[in-house]
């Protein structure tokens, strides 16, 4: 059932939503496709249907048309059991806000995934710890969110969204809520673990620079994917 060597691959998808008497198009025939271990900006204005293109990605929505290939399986028309199981195991999210559960450690956050997908406990802590220590706040994992910096967060958010060894890593400006300064340091260590993982990332971002330091920038026009030339835009 491969379809090449892709990770991520949107082949004619669309999506429109009624409004009223009138429908609305966001996609429109969007194509794209993201290797392994390649990192890809997706950079639109506001309602531009960058959500709607990341959910649909992340198999949270079904497309109205076209299809959605995770590591060369076709996923837009799977039944709901197959399609949940195919989002944990092959599908990591990281969005702006962290969204870790409070009560837990940041160890625990980054078990969790690991164990609901049957791992047993020593294990799960194992490749947890491994993870933070990728992420270098190994020395915070028994710290919960609350107690930790912004930075160290989203770190953690990074690591638990690995958890499982994802093809494809999803993320809604994952360093948005972050000061310039950390935002860079989350970036690199998130660029780092999509390296060292092989893991296809589509990233989107209002951020030109990070944009910038990714392998390519697409952006949504008319509903179509376009590769964007941030050169234009810096
Ligand atoms: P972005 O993430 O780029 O801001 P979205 O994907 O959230 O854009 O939304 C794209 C457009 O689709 C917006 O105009 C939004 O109002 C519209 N939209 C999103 N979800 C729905 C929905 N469930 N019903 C109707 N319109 C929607």
């Amino acid at each position: 059932m491969t379809d090449g060597p892709h990770s991520l691959r949107l082949d004619r998808v669309e999506r429109h939503y009624a409004q009223g008497e009138d429908r609305l198009t966001i996609l429109d025939g969007a194509d794209f496709e993201i290797m392994p271990g390649e990192m890809v900006a997706l950079v639109a204005p506001s309602g531009a249907g960058k959500s709607t293109l990341l959910h649909i990605a992340g198999l949270l929505e079904r497309p109205d048309g076209g299809e959605v290939y995770i590591n060369g399986e076709a996923c837009g028309t799977l039944e709901d059991a197959r399609r949940t199981a195919m989002r944990r195991q092959a599908i990591g999210f990281v969005y702006q806000f962290h969204h870790l559960l409070p009560e837990f450690s940041a160890l625990e956050n980054v078990m969790i995934p690991q164990l609901i997908a049957g791992l047993g406990q020593k294990q799960a802590a194992e490749r947890a710890r491994q993870l933070l220590d990728y992420m270098r706040i190994g020395p915070r994992a028994s710290h919960r969110p609350a107690e930790l910096s912004g930075g160290e967060q989203q770190r953690v958010a990074i690591a638990r969204a690995v958890a499982n060894n994802p093809y494809v890593l999803l993320a809604d400006e994952p360093t948005g809520n972050l000061d310039p300064h950390t935002s860079g340091y989350v970036f690199d260590a998130l660029t780092a673990l999509v390296r060292q993982s092989g893991v296809a990332a589509l990233i989107a971002t209002h951020n030109h620079q990070l944009a910038a330091r990714m392998d390519r920038a697409i952006t949504l026009e008319g509903g179509k994917i376009v590769p964007l030339d941030l050169g234009a835009h810096l």
